[in-house]
């Protein structure tokens, strides 16, 4: 069929050109059509990058205006913890001095309040730095557009820095913590000791059957007794100080009354027999550290002049030797503590020289059915704390202020001189009748007394003793 010619078909020439034409015009629509999708293509994209442009300046306008805020605030919770932290910490640190001894519990507060003052005292910075939208250009050589680029001025922290100072913030309080745990470790630690010193004066107290008010004591032991079951976890350390205190206070000012008492019972009684040391010469012979054998050798001899003595006993050997510490209280004399070992109190703790004390007034008690009352601190030594102690556990301190030095000479002769040469009203005379040479001297020595018109009594009758 194609190959038929057609007859009313037009000359080749024109057939050529018009496919010509409409080749041309067909191009012509394929190129226009690809224009205009490629300038929707580039305006879509454009019109997405001013977008994004537009999103970012206004991201960082935001920043720049609301950062210094958020800064200030973000600066000023900080600051608030910190400061809460502070002011709890530093009374808790101020009430643990003389409480907390270990430095590597309380050490670490001291540094945690130091750091968390410095940063507290820190003047505060903001430091500001730029923040920067990149310009922005359409390619499109018809529509030449560009947006410039925008600089912000943003706040980027606060210096110093709040993370800081919510560290330094929990680090005040742990360390705080710490120290806080240790005080109520403390203050238990303080509480039992005087609740035992309590209870103590109460049964002893009790036992002399003597007119004292003791409710208050009761009450403040009872009180202490709750802390106590309790546990430490649940003590308020500065009650239980206050609670500690009222014991010392109470079980120290009963006792003092009650050994006032003793001492003006006992003078009076010594008056009614006719002793009075406010105008007799009255000398007082005391014998230290025993009672051992020699001691009955000396109870005779003392028994034969009908002269009383006061003999201060170590508690070990009333323990090795109750029948004669039992035949000393028998035989009229006063019968004192001179600690269990022979230590110088000073130099022991506190629950040591209460353990020195007690159980040798125990001791005593235990062998002569009587507590008693006075201690002479071997060697002399004594200060203020073993003086409390020793109140708080019934005992008033005496001395001596005659020393024959018997225990150096070891010299019947010596001994008898050392007293002749330096007795006076009101001696009370330091002897030892541990010493043979001691007791051989004694007979001589009321002699001699006697001649100058010497009073013997015991140790608490001298008007001008310790107390
Ligand atoms: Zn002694």
């Amino acid at each position: 069929m194609s190959t038929s010619p057609d007859p009313g078909a037009p000359a080749p020439a024109r057939r050529r050109h018009a496919r010509w034409w409409w080749l041309g015009g067909t191009l012509v629509l394929l190129l226009t059509g690809a224009a205009f999708v490629a300038a929707e293509l580039e305006h879509r994209a454009w019109v997405e990058a001013v977008a994004e442009y537009e999103a970012e300046v206004a991201r960082v306008t935001e920043e720049a205006e609301t950062s210094r805020a958020r800064a200030e605030e973000a600066y000023a919770d900080g600051l608030a913890t910190l400061t809460g932290a502070i002011d709890q910490a530093r009374p808790v640190y101020r009430a643990s001095e003389d409480q907390v001894a270990d430095p590597a519990v309380r050490d670490p507060l001291d540094d945690a309040l130091a750091e968390g003052r410095r940063l507290r005292d820190a003047e505060v910075a903001y430091p500001v730095e730029t923040r920067t939208v990149e310009a922005v250009t359409r390619p499109n050589p018809f529509f030449a557009e560009e947006l410039p680029a925008v600089t912000v001025e943003v706040v980027d922290a606060a210096q110093p820095d709040p993370a800081a100072l919510e560290s330094a913030a929990t680090d005040l309080v742990s360390t705080a913590d710490a120290v806080a745990a240790a005080r109520r470790e403390w203050a238990v630690a303080e509480l039992r000791p005087a609740t035992d010193e309590g209870r103590y004066a109460l049964t002893g107290l009790r036992a002399q059957d003597a007119d004292l008010g003791l409710g208050a004591l009761d009450d403040a032991v009872t009180a202490a007794e709750a802390v106590l079951d309790a546990g430490v976890d649940a003590v308020d350390p500065d009650a239980a100080v206050r609670l500690r205190d009222t014991l010392i206070e109470t079980s120290a000012s009963l006792w003092r009354t009650r050994l006032d008492q003793i001492t003006a019972e006992r003078r009076a009684a010594a008056r009614a027999d006719g002793v009075d040391c406010r105008v007799d010469r009255c000398v007082a012979l005391t014998f230290d550290d025993g009672p051992v054998a020699e001691t009955e050798r000396l109870l005779r001899i003392l028994e034969r002049k009908d002269a009383p003595a006061t003999f201060f006993m170590v508690g070990d050997n009333v323990a090795r030797n109750p029948q004669i510490a039992r035949a000393v209280a028998d035989g009229g004399h006063l019968v004192a503590n001179h600690s269990w070992s022979h230590p110088q109190l000073t130099t022991l703790d506190d629950a040591a020289v209460r353990e020195e004390l007690r159980s040798t007034s125990d001791a005593i008690r235990e062998a002569t059915g009587t507590a008693p009352f006075l201690l002479r601190p071997p060697y002399g030594d004594v200060d203020g704390r073993v003086r409390s102690l020793a109140t708080r556990a019934g005992l008033d301190v005496m001395l001596w202020n005659l020393d024959t030095l018997d225990w150096e000479t070891r010299d019947a002769k010596e001994t008898r001189r050392a007293v002749r040469k330096q007795v006076e009203p009101g001696s009370n005379v330091l002897m030892h009748d541990i010493h043979a040479t001691t007791v051989d001297a004694v007979g001589k020595i009321i002699k001699d007394l006697r001649d100058e018109d010497y009073v013997l009594v015991t140790a608490d009758l001298l008007v001008d003793d310790e107390d």
